[in-house]
């Protein structure tokens, strides 16, 4: 049971840090106890590869090398999907904004609506515990729920336990590319983290706990008391 004070909540939120921190995950579950909507650019772009759309054509090939898709295209995405009706009252930003031009971005198109974020928390974890992570990743192909064949594995070897899906290695978990990602984080992404802790907007909680207690640290952060 959580308890949401709707005057102090945090509902305008980024979360940053390494592919493999959990952002994902706990993007999911405090859009849900927050009431609104999880926007991961990840997700998003993976859909438009899959629908061959012009933009999923352009990223793709960034995608398969673990590099990132330019700013351009990436401004077009995030603020058409941030002017869609369902997030007026908030959101949680998962994988966006991965550059500081990114960032500033986001901060125009917000401001275009009167709006600014509350707060941008940096999910940390060493790199040794996300190359493990990833290798052992599985995604459902059809709800994109996502499994730890070692710590959360389904119950059918394979099978979605949510949908019965089919689980998948993304082609971008395996440990080549996963390598070049956490390379490309330190270079770019990183610097993102500075920015926001310039703007006096930046918080850090521990992704190397257990995901309970670490999501207990974001509950707190974004002020939902349990
Ligand atoms: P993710 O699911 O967040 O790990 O994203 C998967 C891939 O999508 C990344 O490795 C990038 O190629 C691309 N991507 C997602 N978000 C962004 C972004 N904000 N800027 C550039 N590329 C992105």
């Amino acid at each position: 049971m959580c308890f949401v004070n709707n005057k102090e909540t945090k509902r305008r939120i980024v979360l940053l840090g390494p592919p493999g921190a959990g952002k994902g995950t706990h993007a999911k579950d405090l859009g849900e106890a927050l009431r609104v909507p999880h926007v991961s650019t990840g997700d998003i772009l993976r859909e438009a590869v899959k629908q061959g759309t012009a933009v999923g054509l352009e990223a793709k090939s960034y995608m398969d090398k673990g590099e990132l898709v330019p700013d351009e295209v990436m401004a077009r995405v995030i603020l058409e999907r941030l002017r869609q009706k369902d997030c007026a009252q908030g959101f949680i930003l998962d994988g966006y904004p991965r550059t500081v031009h990114q960032a500033e971005l986001l901060k125009e198109g917000l401001k275009k609506v009167s709006a600014d974020l509350d707060v941008a928390i940096e999910i940390g974890a060493p790199a040794d515990l996300i190359v493990s992570r990833l290798a052992f990743r599985r995604v459902c192909r059809n709800c994109g729920a996502t499994y730890h064949l070692k710590n959360i594995p389904p119950k059918v070897e394979g099978r979605c336990d949510q949908c019965g899906g089919e689980l998948y290695q993304r082609s971008d978990d395996e440990e080549q590319t996963v390598r070049r990602r956490l390379q490309v984080y330190e270079e770019q992404s990183a610097l993102v983290i500075g920015y926001y802790r310039g703007q006096g907007l930046l918080t850090t909680v521990d992704g190397a706990l257990p995901r309970q207690k670490t999501y207990a640290q974001l509950l707190e952060m974004v002020g939902v008391f349990e």
